[in-house]
């Protein structure tokens, strides 16, 4: 379970350093409990007591002094890894010449003051917080299973954990993107070399790169190995793996082994989601959200020319008088007005439709797979569904211009708006808020 709740032991020997230390740091960070002492005694109680998610620790305390704390909290147990900040005056050199081998973690310079204090120590929390991933873990051994589990569970990880490797060939089908359980897809995978049954670790991770097309990146693969010839790691990189741990497994590498591949999971998913959302933006009209012109000029030819599409029915809508609600309501009302119309389309519309803001108070929509004899009719529901929206409490009509491809298959995309231009303007015409074909 993921750790919402962080400890923070604090150590200074100056009571006033301590009450301050613990108004600014619960300022910061409302959800992160404070303990504090003022001696290495007291520390060492402290740390038998519970577990603390970071320490911190003057140089100069009551009894000894603070890289000599530092040492019993790397003697700890449940400290080994645990962060260790030194807050003092000066970096003399003794600190930094003995710090590191103590078990320090990083050094804040006091003179900086304590409100730097607090957003340094909420810095680091948010750099080294738990671990936050799911996992697939395929080991057969169960020994290895259940103190792999442990280690992973304890610092936060979900744990999918199976025996074989065609069961987690199963799992990964079925939660590859646009599987039933995509959902429950995984961050990373670490496999056993190797395994009981028909496929190795080896073949898993051939699968993972070869069958799913998983780059290293979308899908980190990690393998534990035993201490085998360099041979073994070499195979075990040509099959695609991002890195790999011996056994026995020892907690630190193979904890620093997850967070890196995590983190190329977290930042390869960023990206991704960032290029998603980048090309959304330039191919839609921001106002209205339907499609842009450009996406319709660059991508209605082929629509129009696909096969699977024909016949592909298009239509020119256009407000009728829209300039009047802007002279009369300003152009604010006239962009909320324009807003509605696009989520009407963009809800009206079949999912494999395309909606297009063709120019200021003009949409054009091509709709595949529609018989001509159909395209008027819907069109004609269409104009009333918009005579009857009434956005911002405006009335509003279109004129609609209808054209097909139907009867020559091979016009082009220019040739079919040109037609439902045609119409579009008979439309207009002929007294407005009507569909022409
Ligand atoms: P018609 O019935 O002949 O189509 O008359 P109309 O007033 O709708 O046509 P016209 O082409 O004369 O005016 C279109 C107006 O649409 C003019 C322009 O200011 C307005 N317009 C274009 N883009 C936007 C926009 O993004 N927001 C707003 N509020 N108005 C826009
Ligand atoms: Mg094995
Ligand atoms: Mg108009
Ligand atoms: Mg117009």
């Amino acid at each position: 379970m993921p750790r919402k709740i962080n400890r923070i032991l604090v150590v200074d020997s100056s009571e006033v350093a301590r009450t301050i230390i613990v108004r600014v740091l619960n300022e910061v960070m409302p959800d992160t409990e404070i303990t504090t002492c003022g001696s290495v005694q007291e520390g060492c109680e402290w740390l038998q007591r519970q577990r603390f998610d970071l320490i911190t620790t003057a140089l100069m305390l009551a009894d000894k002094d603070g890289l000599e704390f530092s040492r019993h909290v790397r003697a700890s147990s449940h400290h080994r890894y645990t962060p260790i900040i030194v807050v003092s005056g000066d970096a003399d050199t003794r600190l930094l010449r003995e710090g590191f081998a103590a078990g320090v973690t990083d050094y804040f310079d006091k003179s900086l003051g304590y409100q730097a204090f607090a957003s340094f120590i909420q810095n680091f929390m948010q750099r080294n917080s738990g671990l936050v991933g799911r996992i697939l873990y395929v080991e057969d051994s169960q020994l290895t299973a259940t103190l792999m589990l442990r280690l992973m569970e304890h610092h936060g990880l979900q744990v999918i954990h199976t025996t074989h490797a065609e069961e987690a060939l199963e799992l990964l089908q079925d939660t590859a993107v646009g599987g039933p359980r995509a959902a429950e897809s995984f961050d990373i995978v670490i496999t056993d070399f190797f395994l009981q049954g028909r496929l190795t670790g080896g073949d898993l991770l051939h699968a993972i790169r070869t069958r799913f097309h998983y780059s290293q990146q979308e899908m980190p693969v990690l393998v534990l190995t035993g201490a085998e010839a360099d041979e073994r790691q070499i195979e075990v990189f040509h099959a695609g793996a991002n890195d790999f741990v011996a056994k026995p497994i020892v907690e630190e590498i193979l904890m620093a082994r997850i967070r890196s591949l995590l983190l190329i999971k977290q930042q390869f998913a960023a990206l991704k989601r960032q290029t998603e959302s980048m090309h959304r933006l330039a191919i839609t009209d921001s106002l209205t959200r339907v499609y842009n012109r450009r996406y319709l000029l660059d991508h209605g030819e082929q629509f129009i020319a696909d096969r699977s599409n024909y016949p592909v029915a298009a239509a020119l809508l256009d407000i009728d008088h829209f300039k009047r609600i802007n002279d009369n309501l300003g152009h604010i009302a006239g962009d909320r007005v324009l807003e509605s119309l696009g989520q009407l389309l963009l809800d009206r519309l079949p999912d494999n439709a395309m909606a297009v803001r063709f120019g200021g108070e003009e949409f054009a929509v091509l709709v595949p797979c529609c018989q001509s004899s159909n395209a008027h009719s819907c069109a004609e529901g269409l104009r009333r569904e918009i005579e009857a929206l009434k956005p911002a409490g405006v009335n509003i009509t279109v004129s609609i211009g209808v054209a097909s491809n139907q009867n020559r298959p091979e016009m082009t995309l220019t040739q079919l708006l040109n037609s439902a231009d045609q119409a579009l303007y008979a439309a207009k015409a002929r007294g407005r808020n009507m569909v022409c074909a």
